[in-house]
């Protein structure tokens, strides 16, 4: 892989470099209410720019339906970067007024429907646009490393491609969980689908000592051993797989821990009425929506004698303040820990940032849920490989 370092040798001093970034942050309206993806985004574009690059930014927000939406519009976006890099970024400009050392950033790229096009002649031909736009291509979202995507994918194999700062401190990150990884090694899951984590589950069996099972997934877990979850979040198709999980576990020796409680609500609301009640006994007309305290405390102990954590998926439904406790125990328990500690997932990620806890209380957050899970889970990542051919 060519990397930023090695384009920035070469002088780029008035060339056009296009720049796939990773700028799809959470909005409320058109205020971002969590920024970490533009900040982690500023270095390589800096750089960039810093050395007289002319650099055009694309990148996604949400998923529009293949045409402009306002309400998917990158424009807080454009300002909130142009602030952190101290100098106006145009949305969606006439990319042939840039002047060197300028950044201009892409309308939603996802507003044109080729962009995530099945059909490859659809989405190169948007590619061989995107590519006239620009005399160097520098992949640099990694949120997005595991979509076969115009902008991600298929522009890498029109232009000189390189990989961006942020991409390749992600997968250097990621091979330590994946090469020679110090033991114990403890997983920590949560989040609201068991179905989007099994692939990574089946492979984590088989390199973890602990995986711990948390947020929404757990009672799917809870119910494979036969409990009762009331209105609980259930994947009923799943469970047969589960099964399997709990059996490969013991097989193996991987010491799975489930919550032994959990605050059980009366409906899926920030003001619910809630109980901590014993994991094994959920009341029938209640649902859980976070770990209770004696779970807390069990993870906290099950994390202390970890020498390299991996956590994604909030414990409990985060955004509502009663049901926060569980997401925070797991991630004080990982800033108390010297181990190597990796949070990988949007949600997870927002959620240290929502708590407001120490950002460098983590060895390293990841920008990207999907690809850091595609990753461990051993996938080839297309806008990965494509830089390595
Ligand atoms: P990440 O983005 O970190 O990978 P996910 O997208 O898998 O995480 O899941 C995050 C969502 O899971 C959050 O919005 C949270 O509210 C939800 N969640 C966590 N626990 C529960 C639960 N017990 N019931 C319902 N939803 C839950
Ligand atoms: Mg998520």
């Amino acid at each position: 892989m060519k990397t930023l370092s090695e384009l920035i040798a070469e002088g780029v001093e008035g060339r056009r470099v296009l720049v796939r970034a990773d700028l799809n942050v959470p909005l409320d309206g058109d205020k971002i209410t969590d920024d970490g993806r533009v900040r982690a985004s500023v270095p390589t574009i800096k750089k960039l720019a810093d050395a007289g690059a002319k650099v055009i930014v694309a990148a996604h927000l949400g998923r529009p339906k293949g045409e402009p939406d306002p309400k998917f519009s990158l424009a807080p976006v454009a300002t909130r970067l142009g602030e952190l890099l101290g100098i106006e970024v145009p949305l969606a400009p006439d990319t042939t007024q840039l002047t060197n050392g300028g950044v201009a950033l892409l309308e939603n790229i996802r507003f044109d429907p080729r962009e995530t096009s099945k059909d490859d002649a659809e989405r190169e031909a948007f590619a061989d646009e995107l590519a006239a736009l620009a005399d160097a291509f520098v992949s640099d979202g990694f949120g997005v490393v595991h979509r076969k995507q115009a902008s991600v994918y298929d522009v890498a194999k029109k232009l000189p491609a390189y990989v961006g700062e942020l991409v390749e401190a992600e997968l250097k990150v990621l091979r330590k969980l994946t090469d020679d990884l110090e033991r114990p090694y403890v997983v920590v899951l949560g989040g609201a689908k068991v179905s989007d984590k099994l692939g990574v589950i089946a492979n984590l069996l088989t390199k973890v000592d602990r995986l711990l099972i948390g947020g929404g997934m757990a009672y799917t877990f809870l119910k494979a051993q036969g409990h009762e979850v009331g209105n609980s979040l259930l994947q009923e198709d799943q469970l047969e797989q589960v099964k399997g999980f709990l059996a490969e576990a013991d097989k193996r020796g991987v010491e799975l821990v489930l919550p032994v409680d959990v605050l059980a609500a009366t409906e899926f609301a920030a003001d619910a009425d809630y109980a901590d009640v014993d994991a094994a006994a959920i009341p029938a007309d209640r649902m859980g929506l976070d770990i209770g305290p004696a779970s807390r405390e069990l993870f906290a102990a099950k994390l202390a004698d970890a020498k390299t954590v991996f956590w994604n998926g909030p414990m409990g439904v985060f955004e509502f303040d009663s049901f926060s406790g569980g997401t925070r125990a797991v991630a004080e328990a990982l800033i108390k820990s010297d181990a190597f500690t990796v949070v990988g997932g949007g949600d997870s990620a927002a959620a240290v940032r929502a708590l407001g806890l120490p950002e460098d209380g983590f060895s390293h957050i990841s920008t990207g849920g999907g690809a850091s899970l595609e990753f461990l889970e051993g996938k080839e990542l297309p806008g990965i490989s494509v830089l390595e051919s």
